[in-house]
């Protein structure tokens, strides 16, 4: 049976109609950037996420730029981040001429550990960038307190927890500004490229679209450098109408989770993902430990199940990454889940008869 890491055509057949029609709609305006769709769309997204502003973008990776840029990061600033993240979330950092400070992953949750982060803050520190990996929030409260000490702000990757919960709160609106990305792959993807960043700061909102429109505050009228950061009217319409099903299809990410666990539950060689106490999962991706975790994946490769590694590299043994000086053996936690995490096929749409062969295959795997 071929399980693909991801199908997004079953869900684009299960709304052609609705989306068709608003593509439709586009291109009888000839209006292709920003727009009504595109604020509708950031009405629609800010109720969904109980924030007060969001300002939709041309990519995930924008929306992390800018979640700095309107704090005024720049040269001579310290931004924490986890090393084992996207490297989205560090080149914001990079983009705003600051330096990323990497810090390890905390052994439950995979997320930003509140203890090394204290470690690591610095007179320097302008922000912590907290993500919220795999669609698990990190834990927000320790880390907006350490922030908060130390006079500097509480920042949000929410680009693969759209609809996550914190104690009973959505993400976008708990750290003082929030970055969510729309690629295709994301719980809500665009048809194409987009992202939007979200705050309940006035002021934040404001500049963000400034610098999504080369900085001006009206048409020709450029009060800062800005950069051309929009969002395609096609992809405002396109998130309107997916955001609707979104709730849905959490739930449905939830449900397909947590048949993994119960098949899974009793194969010792695997670790399953931990959902926190306070932290509600939309499991963009599901994320097991697994011993022999290179050969595993051959073996369902053979078997025509797909599956990924998020990530395989932390970003501190990164290239890119070199000029700041870490080694391996800097960030254990991160290190070791680099060599044995494996992220399983999780969609709305993939069905119980598919998980179950996914789980077979990996007993029978073990059980040779
Ligand atoms: C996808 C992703 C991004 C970047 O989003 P794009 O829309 O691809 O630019 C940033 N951070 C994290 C954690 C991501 O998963």
């Amino acid at each position: 049976m071929k399980i693909p890491f991801l199908d997004l055509k079953r869900q684009y057949d299960a709304i052609k109609s609705e989306v068709d029609l608003a593509i439709q709609e586009v291109l009888d305006t000839c209006s292709f950037v920003l727009g009504k769709q595109v604020s509708n769309f950031e009405t629609a997204f800010s109720l969904a996420h109980s924030v007060k502003h969001s300002v939709g973008l041309s990519s995930g990776t924008d929306a992390n730029h800018l979640s700095l840029w309107t704090l005024d990061v720049g040269p001579g600033d310290e931004i924490i981040l986890p090393a084992n993240t996207f490297a989205a979330t560090a080149w914001a950092a990079t983009l705003c001429g600051a330096r990323p400070i990497f810090v390890d992953s905390h052994e439950q949750s995979y997320n930003l550990d509140p203890v090394k982060v204290e470690a690591a803050v610095t007179l320097k520190t302008k922000a912590i960038v907290a993500v919220h990996l795999y669609g698990q929030p990190a834990d927000l409260d320790p880390l907006a307190e350490i922030a908060a000490s130390h006079n500097s702000y509480l920042v949000e990757d929410a680009a693969q927890a759209h609809l996550a919960e914190y104690k009973g709160r959505k993400v976008g609106g708990i750290g003082i500004a929030a970055a969510f990305s729309f690629y295709p792959g994301k719980n809500l993807g665009a048809y194409g490229e987009a992202g939007a960043l979200t705050t309940n700061d006035d002021s934040i909102a404001e500049n963000a679209r400034m610098f999504r429109d080369q900085g001006q505050s009206r048409k020709y009228y450029h009060d800062s450098y800005g950069h051309n950061y929009r969002m395609e009217a096609i992809q405002g319409a396109v998130l309107s109408v997916k955001l609707k099903y979104l709730p849905q299809w959490t739930e449905r990410r939830r449900a397909v989770a947590a048949k993994y666990r119960e098949m899974l539950q009793d194969v010792d060689q695997i670790v399953l993902p931990k959902e926190m106490p306070y932290a509600k999962h939309v499991y963009h991706l599901f994320v097991i430990r697994a011993q022999q975790r290179d050969d595993l994946r051959v073996f369902l490769e053979q078997k025509e199940v797909d599956t990924g590694l998020h990530y395989p590299i932390p970003l501190h043994l990164q290239k890119a990454f070199q000029h700041l000086g870490y080694k391996r053996g800097d960030f254990p936690v991160a290190e070791k889940l680099a060599d044995d995490i494996l992220s399983l096929p999780i969609y709305p749409e993939l069905t119980t008869q598919q998980i179950e062969y996914v789980c077979d295959c990996i007993r029978e795997f073990y059980h040779r």
